[in-house]
């Protein structure tokens, strides 16, 4: 492992520009670290010789003095449900695993156009369906910071994007890119130890994100620092004619100000109550309150607030995201594109066959549930109604932000309730119930539309990192990620541990 993978993307940057680094050997050590940390399954897919090739054409961009932006010759990594063209593009799946898709997602183009290098694709739960990274088809995927990484005591990374926290935490890349449907950017950073943002609902293209679900899905940004996660934002963000659901108006490019320059006094923190739940631990309890007092010290005012319907969120999330899941499956259907079965009996035959061999058990059981409440006699009972009850919890942010007596500008909340599980305990549970505990503080923002952010706060007597979250109204990610920015300059979170690296690469 070496010191400058630990860096930040501004110090490479202008070791790049100095000529104290080159994107040549940075994506060289990238690419060996990588590999000597195979253990952690990070990676679904490396791509050495194509990073080798970008960082090539990058180096020549600095010896010209003419670097495309700060993030070029930066090693990034992606997770395997956005489109790569020409490199497979799985989702974990038997479904695509020989897809090679022939364009780039929205995102992956714009981060190749300001320069950046693509370390590889990452892993995931199959289609980004769980809360763990436990499913793929590639295997599960690894947190860097279990206390044990071998037999049966290793910890999970969280999920669905466990791969790119995973890769982000061991300090194989400088960020990552994960998909945010219900929680899977802010549960894998919180587990992992780093910083994960999940924008606005269409803040971010869309286009070329193989869809869990449309009216949810956002692509999220893990970073070590906020500082970094902003650069990677500044570059991805903004409207796309490629996907009709962006945002029309121009993005204003966020400049965070230094962290002496932060002043909270205007600022009003609003600690929803329904997030004291039942299964929180008492030390993500403790940090929670540790974080309120700090801000509360430095003049920010903090109070309590209700959010009413935060309970009914995992039950309305699980129906809209099988109906939706229902639809979107539909494509594969062995013709037009990924696996297809050796049978020929008949095309009803041939799609059974294709969709029984590619798709697991949890994708199917979506499917099925999906369908049958989405059947004429179920529809008003289940769909609408759980159109009608999100609606209510957009509506509960909507009044803590903007009702004028007692609004607030950020929510305080955790981000999971506990620290990294043992895969051995996770996996004793249904994927179901999996999600019901892990999603509990994460999917309330995506059925709103709104901005979250997890940070790291500190370690747990495990020596696991324990992390909270914070949201914003719609499009306040200039307030929202300074707010983060000022907590982790209090907490000083060493998102990089050397020891467990080198317990890890032994
Ligand atoms: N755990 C949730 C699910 O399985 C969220 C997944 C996600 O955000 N991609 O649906």
């Amino acid at each position: 492992m070496r010191r400058h993978l630990q860096f930040g993307i501004k110090q490479v940057h202008s070791s790049y520009l100095d000529g104290r680094l080159s994107p040549h050997l940075v994506t060289e050590q990238a690419v060996k670290d990588a590999l000597s940390l195979r253990t952690l399954n990070a990676f679904i897919r490396l791509t050495p010789e194509l990073a080798l090739l970008q960082a090539k054409e990058s180096e020549e961009r600095f010896q010209e003095k003419q670097p495309k932006s700060e993030l070029d010759g930066i090693p990034i990594a992606v997770k395997d449900n956005f489109c790569t063209a020409n490199v497979p593009t799985t989702c974990a799946s038997r479904m695509l695993q020989d897809f090679v898709p022939p364009y780039n997602a929205t995102v992956v183009s714009r981060l190749r156009q300001a320069g950046t290098v693509l370390l590889g694709k990452t892993n995931l739960d199959q289609f980004a369906m769980g809360a763990g990274t436990v499913d793929s088809i590639y295997g599960p995927t690894k947190n860097i910071w279990s206390e044990d990484l071998s037999k049966d005591k290793w910890r999970i990374a969280g999920g669905s994007s466990g791969g790119s926290a995973s890769a982000v935490a061991a300090g194989l890349c400088y960020a990552a890119i994960g998909s945010d449907t219900g929680g899977s950017t802010r549960n894998p950073a919180s587990y992992c130890g780093v910083v994960g943002l999940k924008p606005t609902y269409g803040l971010v293209s869309r286009h070329g994100l193989i869809p869990l679900v449309n009216s949810m899905d956002v692509p999220g940004i893990f970073a070590r620092s906020v500082n970094d996660c902003v650069k990677v934002l500044n570059v991805i963000a903004g409207p796309d004619s490629k996907d009709s659901t962006t945002i029309r108006q121009p993005f204003r490019k966020l400049q965070l100000p230094e962290v002496d320059q932060i002043n909270l006094r205007s600022i009003s923190i609003g600690i929803p109550k329904e997030y004291h739940c039942l299964g929180l631990s008492p030390e993500v309890l403790a940090t929670w309150t540790k974080i309120a007092d700090i801000l509360e010290c430095a003049g920010a005012k903090v109070e309590q607030v209700s959010l009413p319907h935060t309970a009914a969120s995992i039950f309305v999330y699980s129906i809209l995201n099988q109906c939706e899941v229902a639809s979107n499956m539909a494509r594969y259907d062995g013709i037009e594109y990924g696996h297809r079965a050796l049978d020929e009996r008949s095309t009803e035959q041939l799609y059974a066959t294709t969709r029984a061999e590619g798709f697991n058990q949890v994708v199917k059981t979506r499917i099925l549930t999906g369908n049958f409440l989405l059947l004429r006699k179920n529809y008003q009972k289940y769909f609408e109604k759980a159109l009608r009850v999100r609606r209510l919890i957009a509506e509960d942010f909507s009044k803590v932000f903007e009702t004028n007596n007692q609004a607030v500008d950020i929510l305080l909340t955790p981000t999971t309730l506990t620290e990294a599980p043992l895969f051995r305990d996770f996996s004793a549970l249904s994927n179901r119930d999996q999600c019901a505990v892990q999603d509990f503080c994460t999917q309330p923002a995506n059925m709103a539309g709104i901005p979250a952010v997890s940070i790291p706060v500190r370690l747990s007597q495990n020596g696991l990192p324990l992390s909270l979250q914070l949201m914003s109204k719609s499009l306040n990610e200039q307030l929202l990620l300074t707010v983060a920015r000022w907590i982790e300059a209090q907490v000083s979170f060493e998102c990089l541990e050397s020891g467990q690296l080198q317990a890890a690469e032994q």
